[in-house]
């Protein structure tokens, strides 16, 4: 009989099937990716690789589970070992970043930041942040975003000279707008933030500050960066970048009278019901992070930043600010005649991933732009320290000196440097994950 005719609803398999064998065009896509990750060399600053024990997390059956709230505050039942990993993450994260409160539920750290502008902000009221264009975040108030459509904005930039925030200027336009949000921290600013310093502008006029340590929360957690955590009044970072856990925004504050402010801005406020998985794998990451092998990766992301920038240097590279503090780097290739476009493509052909990225003053527009970011988090989780990384600043270097060819055919270059990738690679392999 058939499972129609008896009507059962899970047919045969539902329980036991592998992937492979019930969808094999979406297997062989991951599959095909996990290959694309095993065999290239990973810049884009956002990216980092999990491990085995995060992946397991992600794909564990409490995805199954709905709860809403907070531990022990919840709507549905059957929530007893959500609050035993809910709370997990956040003691973990409270320990890990010094803070009396953390919230590990937002979705992404788009969502954090939306949730501290909803926990502190009225439509209308203004905000003073990093322009995207100077390396900020869309996030924080960009003109295509709710932020920036809601609220009043207010941009800071960089230096056209030297790259870096003018923090005179910074206090001029906080005095001349009164902000009732400042939010410092960026998606592409390579070098340390004086927090202090920012905490001390808000003060001088009333406002709230919002740190936001995306892209530099693991070199925080492992003492290879000064933290917001102390300065702030709010901070935010996501997960998995340089953090290396799974996808997912924090939200940490200093001062606990905040909680329900937060607590409630999250959820209900922008979110629903909680992405369990997602929390849990949080709470593995925020483990992986506490312990002594975490400060050696920070550490060591620290070093293969710098040398990586160092040798794009020696061979004729402009770096925008000269060097780095975090785990990225900004090149400017005006001076090689080059696009950030035409550099991204000709170096993906080669076998290394990153993104094109507006430079300080850029002319070009956003879909083309005049400089390259890159990140050393995956690369340094896979392995590969500094002598791997003057050995890739040297490929990156080699593709940029050849000019772009435009067409469909690798370059000479391309395809050498290809090889040259893959051999570094299968050095340092990666897992086969469990999917
Ligand atoms: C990446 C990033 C975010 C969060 O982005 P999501 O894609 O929403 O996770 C927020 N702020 C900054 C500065 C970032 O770099």
């Amino acid at each position: 009989m058939s499972t129609q005719e008896t009507g059962t609803a899970t047919h045969d398999g539902y329980f036991t099937k592998t992937l492979g064998e019930t969808d094999p065009e979406i297997h062989t896509a991951l599959m095909a990716e996990e290959d694309r990750q095993r065999d290239g060399i990973e810049l884009i600053a956002s990216e980092n690789i999990v491990s085995r024990a995060t992946l397991e997390a992600v794909g564990s059956a409490i995805v199954n589970k709905t709860v809403e709230g907070y531990p022990g505050k919840r709507y549905y039942g059957g929530a007893v070992h959500a609050d035993v990993i809910e709370q997990l993450a956040i003691d973990r994260a409270k320990q890990l970043f010094g803070a009396a409160y953390a919230n590990v539920q937002p979705h992404s750290g788009s969502q954090a930041n939306l949730a501290v502008f909803l926990a502190f902000l009225k439509p209308g009221d203004t905000v003073l942040s990093m322009d995207l264009s100077a390396g900020g975040h869309l996030s924080h108030g960009s003109s295509a975003n709710l932020t920036g459509k809601w609220f009043n904005i207010v941009h800071y930039g960089v230096s056209e000279v030297d790259g870096l925030i003018d923090y005179d200027d910074v206090l001029r336009l906080a005095h001349e707008h009164r902000p009732k949000l400042i939010i410092c921290g960026g998606s592409a600013y390579p070098r340390a933030i004086d927090f202090a310093r920012f905490r001390a502008i808000a003060d001088a006029t009333d406002s709230i500050l919002l740190a936001d340590m995306a892209h530099f929360a693991g070199l925080v957690a492992g003492g290879a960066h000064p933290s917001p955590v102390p300065h702030a009044h709010v901070s935010t970072a996501t997960t998995y970048k340089n953090l290396r856990g799974v996808r997912g925004g924090i939200i940490l504050a200093q001062d606990v009278s905040l909680e329900r402010k937060l607590n409630s801005a999250v959820f209900p406020g922008v979110q629903g019901s909680v992405i369990l998985n997602a929390i849990a794998a949080k709470a593995v990451c925020l483990g992986e992070a506490l312990r002594p092998e975490f400060k050696t990766y920070a550490h060591a992301v620290l070093n293969n930043a710098r040398m990586l920038a160092a040798t794009l240097v020696e061979r004729g590279v402009d770096i925008v600010t000269g060097g780095t503090d975090t785990p990225l780097l900004l090149i400017d290739l005006r001076g090689k005649n080059l696009t950030g476009a035409e550099a991204a493509e000709s170096l993906e052909r080669a076998g290394l991933t990153s993104n094109k990225n507006g430079i300080p003053g850029d002319t070009q527009p956003p879909t083309i732009t005049s400089g390259l970011r890159f990140g050393v988090s995956a690369g340094t989780t896979r392995g590969f320290g500094q002598q791997e990384f003057e050995i890739i600043g040297n490929l990156i270097a080699n593709v940029l000196d050849a000019a772009p060819s435009g067409g469909t055919d690798l370059t000479s270059i391309e395809h050498t440097t290809q090889a040259q990738v893959k051999q570094l690679c299968e050095r340092f392999p990666i897992y086969r994950a469990p999917v």
